[in-house]
């Protein structure tokens, strides 16, 4: 029996890594395996594969190699960042100002925070999911101390504002260390920690074609950061652990790939979200796109959309039936069937939200891949409308 190949439409949960990654990883795996602290010879290969890989990474995000940590994801990362600078800057104030949208690996870590004490602002969004300067701005007090504000939302694609927000923040209190979460955006923008004016600055190598069990934390010089995990005084005494040279090794390879290419990578996403746009809705009736309608203001790798008088976690299972592995949001999320934080966070009625679809390109999908998405996607919808009892066609009602 033939089997159609798969399609992978979810490089925002995750990516393939990279074949010339892998190369650059092995020597790391089979000769240089010494311990990167150690003093003697075996152990100086590994120092240099560190030592080669926070260099790379700094000149790419333009910081100096010592503001990097290397951490073992962007979950930790993000914990850091919080908890980190929250703890270290308690004398100063105890208020945390976040979004409503972010990952749950803020999301989750605020909500800690506030069961430990401290006070946090949730920030709404509009209904494309951006902040509001303003409301960030009255946010802000003498007593805050964290601002954390994502770069990229993963699951509709929004570009926030971040220098903007950081600039905003520090003319009102120039004490708060600002963070944001760049999983989505290093690998598909320019980020540079400069430009942006941020202290704090997440990575997670896995979401750009690096190994997964590998993130980093950027951190401005003078940020104060109470360590989070403690041990060994790796990571100048930041976080302690023996640093995992091979997967750091593979996530500077990526990311130096990532900035060498973004040009022609984003080029392709912006023709097959192109598509998606203008071709999608027209395929499956009832499609309410979802993120930014400006291009300029969202990434062109995540597609969003909600299907009306259907669940997005069957229609995930139809997809992955007909060979296509497509997400509903993030996919932390997927497996519940409670609606995305960021589709109600932006106002979307909760039928409506229950029936999301994420759709993350990659530089492995074509022009092929749409076409068979158009094919199968409406099947899929049309035959779990039948068996709606809320479907209007079913009973000749009219549109809404
Ligand atoms: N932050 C954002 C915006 C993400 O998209 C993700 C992963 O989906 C994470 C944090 C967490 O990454 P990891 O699970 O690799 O720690």
């Amino acid at each position: 029996m033939h089997m159609p190949e798969r399609i992978y439409f979810d490089h925002a949960a995750t990516t393939p890594l990279d074949p010339r990654v892998v190369e650059a990883m092995l020597p790391y795996l089979t000769e240089n395996w010494g311990n990167p602290s150690s003093i003697y010879a075996e152990a100086q290969e590994a120092r240099r594969g560190l030592d080669g890989a926070r260099k790379t990474m700094a000149d790419l995000l333009g910081c100096r190699p010592q503001d990097l940590i290397f951490t073992s994801c962007a979950t930790e990362s993000d914990n850091l960042a919080l908890r980190g600078a929250a703890y270290a800057n308690r004398k100063r104030g105890n208020h945390i100002v976040t979004t409503a949208i972010e990952h749950h690996a803020v999301l989750h870590t605020a909500e800690r925070l506030e069961q430990e004490g401290f006070r946090v602002t949730y920030l709404p969004v509009d209904s494309e999911g951006f902040i509001d300067i303003e409301e960030l701005e009255q946010a802000v007090t003498p007593e805050t101390t964290v601002v954390s504000i994502m770069h990229i939302n993963n699951e509709v694609g929004t570009i926030e504002p971040i220098a903007e927000a950081a600039r905003a923040v520090k003319a009102r209190n120039p004490h708060t260390v600002f963070h944001t979460d760049a999983v989505q955006a290093v690998g598909t923008l320019d980020v540079n920690v400069d430009a942006l004016g941020v202290d704090l600055l997440t990575i997670g190598a896995h979401k750009f074609y690096g190994p997964k069990g590998v993130g980093a934390l950027y951190v401005r010089p003078r940020t104060p950061l109470q360590p989070q995990q403690l041990g060994g005084s790796q990571e100048k005494e930041r976080r302690a652990g023996t640093e995992n040279v091979v997967g750091i090794v593979g996530m500077a390879t990526a990311m130096r790939l990532a900035y060498e290419e973004f040009d022609s990578r984003n080029r392709l996403y912006r023709h097959l979200h192109d598509r998606l746009i203008a071709e999608l809705p027209e395929a499956v009736p009832y499609t309410q796109i979802t993120g930014p309608r400006d291009p300029a203001k969202r990434v062109s790798h995540i597609y969003s959309c909600c299907l009306g008088y259907v669940e997005g976690e069957a229609v995930l299972l139809g997809l992955d039936l007909a060979g296509i592995a497509a997400s509903s949001g993030s996919a932390c999320t997927s497996g519940s069937l409670e609606p995305s934080h960021v589709l109600t966070a932006m106002g979307l009625p909760l039928e409506m939200a229950r029936g999301s679809l994420r759709l993350s390109l990659g530089w492995d999908n074509g022009e092929a891949d749409i076409d068979r998405l158009l094919e199968v996607l409406p099947q899929v919808v049309s035959r779990l409308r039948s068996l709606s009892p809320t479907w209007p066609e079913r009973s000749g009602a009219a549109s809404p």
